[in-house]
């Protein structure tokens, strides 16, 4: 079932490091229980960052592949044996589907889910979204949501699972270190709960949109000479959340919160990375190390709901707009740590 489709699409194909090229590549095809999905928007995102400058991802992306998995648009064709969605309805999908049936999945952790299911090609015209992506991580759009405000439910749904494991309370106060969208998507979250916010980064559009959020200290990590021995000297966080994918950041922040706090080592550091920590701090002062990885659907769903609220507004995020050709460039400007927070690249 379809109406008319085109025979081939303009997608992004990542060829290798730092090779990125718009092609025309033959329109994929819905298979049973998949949906074909016309791409109306689609969002830059640090992983995809990182997969461009490696030109690979371990378990996901082996070149030439189409790349890209925050994006929004409408069911153009619909596989065999499709339910729940019809021709034309507006949708945005989760970048992953759990089993539902292995340990992880029974015990309620279906973040790690032994057999996660991810699709990638959100920068293309269309992407086929898997059958179980289809089935369990594939919301309608609220009516008063633009698709690229609906494609952020992936990263926000990431955050909202590391909050769920840290239980941030309103009045307590908290430390956010690393400001790019994952970090700013914690103050965002953060100054709704009602938290105390001191927020620590880099570069000057980020540091001025953690203000705008309601961060109640800005730190420049990069220019602020001393800030470590500045902050070090305070010690009353109760919580500190990293997130910038450094091991230097992670034992920064096991050394900023106050005794009896919480640290949530957000981010994920480079493979074979890794970072002492002081017993006598750890036992003695009574630190909590937490982590979180990844989403469940029921975080993708709060995260749609976030975003309905109001509560964090993705254009806030979201610094430009550029067609899918101007994507290669774009990347290496990000490269060159140029690039907005997030940019929509419309297909
Ligand atoms: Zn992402
Ligand atoms: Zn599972």
């Amino acid at each position: 079932m379809s109406a008319k489709l085109p025979n081939e699409m303009t997608a992004a194909v990542l060829h290798g490091k730092e090779d990125l090229r718009i092609e025309r590549l033959a329109l994929p095809q819905p298979g049973p229980g998949e949906l074909l999905l016309k791409v109306e928007a689609a969002l830059t995102c640090g992983t995809d960052l990182k997969v461009f400058r490696r030109g690979y991802h371990a378990n996901m992306i082996k070149p030439p592949a189409v790349f890209g998995h925050e994006c929004a648009g409408t069911v153009a064709a619909l596989g065999e044996g499709t339910t729940g969605f019809a021709l034309g309805d507006r949708v945005v999908a989760a970048n992953s589907a759990p089993c539902g049936s292995c340990a992880f999945c029974k015990r309620g952790q279906a973040n790690l889910c032994e057999d996660l299911l991810f699709y990638n090609g959100a920068y293309a015209q269309y992407v086929v979204l898997p059958a179980r992506i289809v089935a369990k991580n594939t919301l309608r759009i609220p009516s008063a949501l633009a698709f690229d405000e609906a494609a952020m439910i992936e990263p926000l749904a990431c955050v909202v699972q590391g909050l769920r494991s840290t239980s941030a309370a309103a009045g307590q106060a908290v430390g956010v270190l690393g400001l790019g969208p994952i970090g700013l998507m914690f103050v965002a979250l953060l100054k709704h709960a009602g938290a105390h916010v001191a927020a620590a980064g880099r570069r000057a559009p980020r540091l001025a949109l953690a203000k705008q959020l309601g961060a109640d200290e800005v730190v420049d990590t990069e220019n602020e000479h001393g800030w470590r021995e500045r902050l070090l000297a305070g010690k009353h966080l109760d919580l500190v959340v990293e997130a910038t994918g450094q091991p230097e950041a992670w034992a920064f922040s096991i050394d900023w919160v106050r005794r009896g706090g919480t640290v949530n080592l957000f981010s994920g550091c480079p493979k074979g990375t890794s970072v002492a920590v002081d017993t006598n701090r750890l036992h003695y002062d009574q630190i909590t190390l937490t982590s979180s990885f990844h989403h469940t659907p029921e975080a993708v769903r709060e995260a749609l709901a976030l975003i309905e609220k109001g509560v964090v507004k993705p254009k806030d995020f979201i610094g430009g707009e550029i067609p899918l050709a101007q994507l290669p460039e774009l990347f290496r400007k990000m490269a060159a740590a140029q690039g907005a927070v997030k940019t929509c690249v419309r297909p």
